[in-house]
């Protein structure tokens, strides 16, 4: 959207141009809001891609980061640490299954990395099952297990051995998982190819085909974990747990961290240095993430997910019964929403920056709400009614056929 950016800007003259820009810059935050430097405020419904689970600078989150930063802010993993400990202490009460141990990094892709290089060493094996609408990050490893050919045809040769396998169809994961199977990577609600729920039994049956082959279940919750969809992580709501899960995102409000958990057969099998990062375990990170989930279990953010999550997917709902001839569909669990639209969504989150929204796409026809956790009943319907006007503006302007604009880029 290069027409719309202030061509000075610095981020243009510097930047290599991987982003796909709209015409705002923010400067500040607060719950669910954020505002840009002329002083407007806009209801964000993207929420960092997911990131602002805790709200825009989240007081207890800023107080840990800040209180942490003057004690000590960096520690190589080779030294102990009290506040990596301190977090480790609260996280490993609040994951799920056998999930006992976990490994530190600082994106959702980076932790999809090391469960891959984790499933190859504990199996064995290399054959990795994927799905289709898949979204595991754009490093080489993760990138193999992403699905989306425009993110993967340049970069090729990606690893090997990676198969794709429609997203939530049990027979044919089945028929793809045998005894060379490393692993299965899969997102419990697809997030970034616009949010596809597992079907009732698919997770099930993953867990029960990767078991019986002795492969190994990896779900990738960075964009479905703590909290979003109303338990703290999304494969709770079909009772299955993995042996490998990654979490990044919402992690530490907003500071860069990401973590890789398994269980201890896993564990037991890497040894010192075969994987390491040199940032993962960051003392402000971990007082970050352990003042962020603190906030999400106390601060009553999963009811949030749940309740408000229910009362937004019926507004939408409402916003698709009087608009039929835009919305399609209305979809989601707790606050991991989308609408998809009969229509490509660039000129609707155009229009969002005119109505104090900051709206998100999934594909060229998919709005996503990924908004922070604390959004409260008033700006949901802040939000609905001005979508409804946006549509109704739009549809007036296109009374016969919907327009044809190019879709949008990104990914995350
Ligand atoms: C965002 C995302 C990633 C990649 O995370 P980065 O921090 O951008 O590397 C991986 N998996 C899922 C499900 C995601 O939503």
């Amino acid at each position: 959207m290069k027409e719309g950016v202030n061509p000075k800007n610095p981020e243009d003259n510097f930047l290599v141009p991987l982003y796909q820009k709209f015409p705002i810059k923010i400067v500040k935050g607060a719950g669910a809001l954020i505002y840009d430097d002329i002083g407007r405020e806009y209801i964000d419904l993207s929420g960092g891609y997911g990131v602002a689970i805790v709200g825009h600078a989240n007081k207890s989150v800023a107080d840990a980061v800040s209180d942490q930063a003057h004690k000590l802010i960096t520690c190589h993993g080779s030294l102990y640490n009290d506040a990596r400990e301190s977090y480790l202490e609260l996280l490993s009460r609040h994951l799920t299954g056998d999930l006992s141990r976990v490994y530190f990094s600082n994106s959702g892709a980076e932790a999809n990395e090391a469960a891959i290089k984790f499933a190859r060493k504990a199996s064995g094996r290399k054959k990795l099952v994927a799905f289709s609408g898949s979204y595991h990050g754009k490093t080489l490893g993760a990138l193999s297990t992403t699905w989306n050919q425009k993110y993967r045809k340049p970069f090729e040769p990606l690893i090997e051995g990676v198969q794709f396998v429609p997203f939530g169809n049990s027979e044919k994961a089945i028929e793809a998982i045998d005894a060379e199977t490393a692993a299965v990577i899969v997102e419990p609600i697809q997030g970034e190819s616009g949010i596809h729920i597992s079907p009732p039994g698919f997770l099930q049956s993953l867990r029960e085909a990767t078991s019986k082959h002795n492969a190994l279940l990896i779900f990738d919750e960075v964009q479905s974990g703590f909290g979003r969809t109303g338990k703290l992580w999304a494969c709770q709501n079909w009772d299955v747990s993995p042996d490998i899960m990654t979490a990044s995102k919402g992690i530490a409000g907003g500071i860069p961290f990401a973590f890789t958990a398994v269980t201890e057969s896993i564990s037991d099998v890497m040894k010192a240095g075969e994987h390491t990062s040199t940032f993962g375990g960051n003392p402000v990170a971990c007082a970050a993430a352990k003042a962020a989930l603190e906030f999400i279990l106390s601060g009553g953010l999963l009811n949030n997910a749940r309740e408000r999550g229910e009362y937004f997917m019926r507004r939408l709902n409402q916003l698709k019964t009087y608009h039929p001839r835009t919305v399609r569909e209305v979809r989601g669990l707790g606050l991991m929403l989308a609408a998809e639209l009969k229509i490509p969504v660039k000129d609707i989150i155009i229009k969002g920056f005119d109505h104090n929204l900051v709206l998100l796409y999934a594909g060229l026809n998919v709005l996503r709400f990924l908004p922070p956790l604390v959004i409260t009943r008033e700006q949901i319907d802040l939000v609905v009614d001005r979508l409804g006007a946006i549509i109704g503006q739009v549809e007036s302007a296109a009374p016969q056929a919907a327009s044809s604009t190019p879709g949008l880029t990104g990914g995350g």
